[in-house]
């Protein structure tokens, strides 16, 4: 018997990340020859964009491999602060930006930065499955309320107005969202930052899918209604979705000064800087911004085609009920008429059918399951129809 000392109450009480488990599971089975159609993982089949990479690899042969300043190389600093001071009409200084490896330690990184032991976080179900993990690692405590599709997956000011207690103090929003596709309008998001201002909440905007967008709808930051609402919203994004970049680590973070320096200091003790080289790709990402639109519109196109495909496949199959969301490229059927817990569902469909996704309840929604359009017209096909046949025999 081994007499080591037990290991931390962090590394016991973890819940590993399920999305990146199921994906896991569905990647070696396909290296193993079994033809699995993967829904699981949040991530664009696309390439990233040829000048972008073309950048990087310059940077490479430049030298550009030793330290960066912590928060980031300025002249990316200075672009992120022009895009949200153009695009999106919120002042921000380069000083407000911090550049980190990737949009899951950019979260981290803020709710470490607000939140202590004792503080509550409100966290609207569905939601990503790493916020309530990031919460509890920070010693915080995390505060699910769940809205469910009754209300479009949204979460309603009197939602929110309830859940708020003294020790409230960090509000998580997520739009477009990972896992429902859902995107707040204007008015709804006003509302939320409203209630966040009048009980002086933080709030952690999660943006990551802000271009991600169908039918129209438009994104908008809590950042840009108000200087009250300003000084409490740290914005969290990143360049893996937008330009297809999830390997290449790289996540930002604009908030107010105090909010920034704080976050870059954390930032500084626990990863110096995000990798040089790839800082000095994205930034082709706004100098060639021509290229860059051209990339993303072609994804657009693909990812929306998926959307309405997916979506009328779904409503076709009896007893799944599934909303059409207008950003991200996810979607979040309901599958709770079949009466069976949503694991269960999702572990018989990939063991029986050779279908990939996520169970509802890793996002905080039991008796439903998310599927990724991010993966090609045939797979997507394929998938649904596998699925279907799984129904049937429920
Ligand atoms: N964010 C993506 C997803 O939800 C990547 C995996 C992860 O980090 O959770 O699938």
């Amino acid at each position: 018997m081994s007499n080591l000392p037990t290991l931390s109450t962090w590394a016991l009480n973890i819940a590993p990340s399920p999305t990146l488990a199921v994906d896991a599971k569905a990647k070696s089975l396909i290296a193993a020859g079994e033809d699995v159609c993967g829904f699981a993982a949040g991530e664009p089949d696309f390439d990233t964009p040829v000048h972008i990479k073309e950048a990087a690899i310059k940077a490479l042969q430049d030298g550009k491999t030793k330290y960066a300043p912590t928060p980031g190389i300025p002249p990316l600093r200075d672009a992120i602060a022009q895009k949200y001071t153009e695009f999106y009409q919120i002042p921000t200084k380069a000083a407000q930006v911090v550049v980190s490896p990737g949009g899951k330690f950019s979260c981290y990184l803020t709710i470490l930065a607000t939140c202590s032991a004792g503080d509550e976080v409100i966290i609207p179900a569905p939601f990503w499955v790493s916020y309530p993990e990031m919460v509890k690692l920070a010693g915080a405590t995390p505060k699910q309320v769940l809205a469910t599709d009754a209300t479009g997956f949204k979460l309603t000011p009197a939602m929110l107005e309830a859940a708020i207690t003294p020790r409230s103090k960090l509000l998580i929003l997520n739009s477009p969202s990972n896992p429902t596709g859902a995107v707040y309008t204007p008015a709804e998001l006003a509302a939320l930052t409203a209630v966040a201002v009048k009980h002086n909440l933080y709030i952690m905007s999660d943006e990551i899918y802000e271009h991600l967008l169908y039918d129209g709808a438009k994104h908008v930051s809590p950042a840009s209604f108000s200087a009250e609402a300003r000084e409490r919203t740290i914005i969290v994004s990143g360049f893996a979705k937008t330009f297809s970049m999830t390997g290449w680590r790289l996540g930002t973070i604009v908030a107010p000064a105090p909010i920034a320096k704080a976050v870059a200091e954390l930032q500084s003790q626990m990863t110096s800087n995000a990798t040089t080289f790839a800082q000095w790709g994205a930034l082709a990402a706004y100098t060639e911004q021509a290229k860059t639109q051209a990339a993303l519109d072609e994804m657009l196109i693909a990812f929306d085609r998926r959307r309405k495909f997916l979506h009328a496949e779904l409503n076709k199959i009896p007893g799944i009920n599934c909303l059409l969301s207008q950003g991200a490229f996810y979607l979040f059927p309901n599958i709770s008429s079949f009466g069976l817990d949503d694991l269960k569902f999702c572990e018989r469909l990939l063991d029986e059918h050779k279908v990939a996704a996520v169970h509802g309840s890793a996002f905080g929604a039991q008796g439903f399951m998310r599927i990724s359009y991010a993966t090609s017209d045939e797979i997507l096909a394929k998938g649904v129809e596998r699925l279907a046949k799984f129904c049937a025999t429920l």
